[in-house]
């Protein structure tokens, strides 16, 4: 008997003239995600992406790798069989004992023609025979248990209940963005969104280091590290941000502080994007959560960028946020108590509904553009890579 992983994607089957390179790409990105769990190979075949295991590979390994490949709806461990009804009960009386259940039905599918039966005929057959060695009843709608069995070319493929993937659009399908990365809970889950819609994201985070520690740094750090889990390798830009900062606070009241950060970040953000071929940023800005987004600042923000800036989390409620962050596994770090750039110099009430006019007038007084060139000078960038040892520790630590 041989095990195979069978990948289902929805959206993906949607794109007419594009599911071809939807579907190749999401190969090649399984092809990645798999490296080092023993599976034998990958290829595509109708309507699904098939993965055949080395008897040795890791399923425990793959099912979470693959689990983590956007563009993936769902996916089966099957096993496969020689071509005969005979293999397959076999295998049955093996398997149906490892699972609970008290209604099952039956889903046969026959896409290799030579073979004797219909569909019709192998769910009345396999359904009599699952019966009576169960004790079971067949139920069409709303089974306990789905026995899927699939006559194909080379054998009869059995398999059970998907294990769900998140959906959306294989990485890389769908253009670059560039991500404003604070180290908190919203702005990962907003670059892990975009993810699954198919972009590849860039990073930024801007940092008061040495006004303040580290720790942010790290934190933004380890947040693009875990990201890397769904895109293989991922980029973050550590921008010095104390020299705008103490310029912002000699000239801007308190009040108004957040406003100015917030674009020159989009600025500086806006450059680097430019730089790397990207057309648009991302942030984790969620409509009314603080004073700093509402509509009358959103629009400010916005003024100071060229490019579009995505606010995938603008309509999304800070619980939903939360058990996103929490199931993506960037909540843990997310909460690690960090010294935040926008906390410093600025106080507990900033406005909420800023005035174009007296940004404008504020921003007259300041070296806009050299305070943008100097903090681009002084960028570092990170690179992470995609490693078996990286994803296992993940795992292991936000579980
Ligand atoms: P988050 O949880 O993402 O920090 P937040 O609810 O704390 O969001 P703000 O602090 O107002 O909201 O930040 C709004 C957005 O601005 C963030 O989601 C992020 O995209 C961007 N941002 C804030 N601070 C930074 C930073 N230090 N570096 C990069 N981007 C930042
Ligand atoms: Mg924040």
């Amino acid at each position: 008997m041989k095990r195979l992983v069978i990948v289902k994607f929805h959206e993906p089957a949607l794109k007419g003239k594009n599911r071809p390179m939807f579907i190749r790409r999401l190969a090649s990105n399984l092809r990645r995600a798999i490296k080092g769990t023993r599976v034998q190979s990958v290829w595509q075949a109708h309507m699904m992406i098939c993965l055949s295991l080395h008897e040795d590979a890791d399923w425990d390994s793959i099912r979470r790798r693959v689990g983590d490949c956007m563009g993936v709806a769902k996916f089966y461990l099957a096993m496969r069989v020689a071509s005969n009804l005979e293999a397959v009960k076999a295998l049955l009386r093996d398997e149906l004992p490892k699972q609970r259940f008290g209604t099952f039905r039956i889903t046969a599918h026959r896409t290799n023609k030579r073979f004797p039966m219909k569909s019709d005929a192998i769910n009345r057959e396999m359904g009599a025979f699952v019966e009576k060695i169960t004790g079971a009843t067949v139920r069409l709608n709303d089974a306990d248990l789905e026995i899927f069995i699939d006559v194909v070319n080379d054998g009869i493929l059995v398999y059970f209940d998907p294990i769900q993937g998140y959906g959306g659009m294989p990485v890389d399908s769908s253009g670059e963005t560039m991500a404003l990365m604070s180290g908190g809970i919203d702005s990962p889950v907003a670059a892990w969104q975009m993810m699954r819609r198919g972009s590849r994201v860039k990073m930024v985070h801007f940092h008061s280091h040495p006004l303040v520690d580290s720790s942010s740094i790290e934190k933004a750090a380890e947040l693009a590290e875990l990201l890397t889990r769904y895109q293989y390798d991922a980029e973050l830009f550590l921008v010095p941000f104390a020299g705008v900062q103490q310029r912002i606070i000699v000239d801007v009241p308190p009040s108004y502080r957040v406003l100015l950060y917030r674009r020159f970040m989009v600025r500086i953000a806006e450059a680097l994007a430019r730089q790397q071929g990207i057309a648009a940023l991302v942030t984790g800005e969620s409509l009314a959560q603080v004073a700093s987004q509402t509509l009358e600042n959103i629009a400010i923000v916005d003024a100071a960028a060229q490019i579009p800036i995505l606010r995938p989390l603008i309509g999304s409620n800070k619980n939903d946020i939360v058990d996103t962050a929490r199931q993506i596994g960037t909540f843990p770090i997310s909460i690690i108590p960090d010294q935040d750039c926008c906390s410093l110099f600025v106080p507990r009430h900033p406005a909420t509904k800023g005035s174009p006019k007296v940004v404008e007038r504020l921003e007259a007084n300041l070296p806009v553009d050299e305070l943008v060139e100097q903090a681009l000078e002084r960028v570092e960038i990170r690179e992470f890579a995609f490693s078996d040892v990286r994803y296992a520790r993940d795992k292991s630590t936000t579980a």
